[in-house]
């Protein structure tokens, strides 16, 4: 039996100041603060507004947006029943934000809705490298428009997150999925296609072959592919104006210099899609080699009872891969800024004086720290050190009675007597001088 408790399998905790970037676990809080930040900073260029919507849900509001037939309904869900209410924790965030829309009359303005938002996701899924049961999302729903302009600019946005980190993609796969028409007479030619073949096909696309045929699509078994080859494609079948708003959402990428590939056998998981999906690969990853992915689902808000269609298209991506490709591309990130300052104090006067006066060096915005454990002065002075302290404070005996303190710099190691009434205007001036020497 273990002695201590341990994360649950799958999850993991983010812990302050790791500079080792190992992969999605082993990057700090500061990385993931960093990341989020650079994030929220897209999206406000953009102009997208955050959306925070509850970590519980009810499992039909997910089982009914997301399709009965998919992975992570028939198999993936946290779920649970107290009482009579049956909860899910959310495995995605587009049907909780549709869900809130529709809720509170957010399109009763008319225009478009731009939203974002940042936050946990939970799928109970085989743990691996890049795979998580409990894992972050980040994303943005554009709702109330049909226009391919608005999928251009999901689109945009996404890449957009990836250059502002420095991260490089390798891949935007695209491609159509047609109407509520077009879509179901394409799933029965498919099933028809494959359904002579029904004995060659794996068991999971034996039973998507009856509920969902469309995923067979994206199988990576190689024979399966092979049979692919003959299949009717998804784009010769789609309607018209599917693929008029196909056609006007390449121009639109083209326009912005986006570069896409264009996938017949791109579906995605998710049942929701109408028209465009797409999703972004990253050559670092691995065999979880998805960054991000999207599309537009203009049915998803009349599954979940509205009486009028709300169009609306969006993309989700996982923080963790995102992170991961950060470290395998050994992309640099901004460290943690070090201390202004650490108080060093001996003596029980002089550590009175040290604790407020920090107070007063924090109210003037410097970030500072000191000793909480009557540690000896060379620990403390070691403290100061790990802790990478820009200017070690020493104050004794001596100091207290002459009203000035001993500052160390702990890049020269030059040290000088300030009196008590300036030492925060001294700090504070050496503090700015670094940073703008530093821009
Ligand atoms: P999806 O909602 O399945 O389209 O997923 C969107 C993105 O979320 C994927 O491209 C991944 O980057 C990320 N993602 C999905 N599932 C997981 C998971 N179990 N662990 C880590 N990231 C995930």
């Amino acid at each position: 039996m273990k002695t201590t408790f341990q994360n649950i399998k799958g999850t993991f905790d983010i812990l302050p100041d790791r500079s080792s970037l190992g992969g999605a676990e082993g990057a700090g809080s500061a990385t993931w603060q960093y990341v989020e930040a650079t994030i929220r900073e897209v999206m406000r260029r953009f102009a997208y507004e955050e959306i925070r919507t509850p970590i519980l849900e009810p499992t039909e509001l997910i089982a009914r947006g997301i399709g009965q037939s998919t992975d992570i309904v028939s198999k993936e869900m946290f779920a649970f029943e107290r009482g009579n209410t049956h909860y899910v924790l959310r495995p995605e965030i587009t049907a909780p934000v549709i869900r809130a829309y529709l809720q509170h009359h957010m399109g009763q303005s008319g225009g478009v809705q731009k939203l974002y938002y940042i936050g946990p996701c939970f799928r109970a899924e085989r743990p691996q490298k890049g795979r998580y049961r409990q894992f972050h999302q980040f994303g943005v729903e554009a709702i109330g428009s049909d226009d391919a302009r608005a999928d251009a600019e999901v689109i945009a946005l996404m890449m957009a997150v990836y250059h502002a980190l420095g991260v490089e993609t390798s891949r935007l796969r695209l491609n159509s999925l047609g109407d509520e028409h077009s879509r179901p007479r394409y799933k029965e030619a498919l099933r028809q296609y494959l359904e002579p073949y029904r004995n060659d096909l794996t068991e999971t696309s034996r039973q998507r072959l009856e509920r969902n045929p469309l995923r067979i699509l994206d199988t990576k078994n190689e024979k399966e592919r092979r049979l692919l080859d003959g299949a009717p494609l998804l784009i010769d079948a789609i309607d018209d104006e599917s693929r008029q708003h196909y056609e006007d959402l390449k121009a639109f990428l083209d326009d912005l210099g986006i570069a896409f590939e264009e996938d017949p056998y791109l579906v995605r998981g998710l049942d929701y899609y109408t028209r465009t999906a797409f999703e972004l690969e990253s050559a670092s990853l691995g065999a979880q080699d998805a960054l991000a992915g999207g599309g537009r689902y203009d049915l998803l808000a009349q599954d979940l009872g509205s009486k009028q269609r709300v169009p609306a298209v969006g993309f989700a991506a996982g923080l963790e891969r995102l992170i991961l490709a950060l470290a395998a591309q050994g992309v640099e990130l901004p460290q943690t800024p070090p201390l202004d300052a650490f108080l060093v104090a001996l003596g029980d006067e002089a550590t009175r004086w040290a604790f407020h006066q920090a107070q007063g060096l924090r109210e003037a915005g410097l970030r500072v720290s000191l000793d909480l454990k009557g540690r000896s002065m060379k620990a403390q002075m070691r403290a100061a050190n790990r802790q990478k302290a820009r200017f070690t404070v020493i104050v004794g005996k001596d100091e207290l009675a002459a009203h000035q303190v001993q500052v160390k710099d702990m890049e020269s190691g030059e040290q000088v007597a300030v009196s008590f009434d300036v030492l925060t205007n001294y700090l504070n001036e050496r503090k700015f001088k670094i940073l703008n020497s530093k821009s």
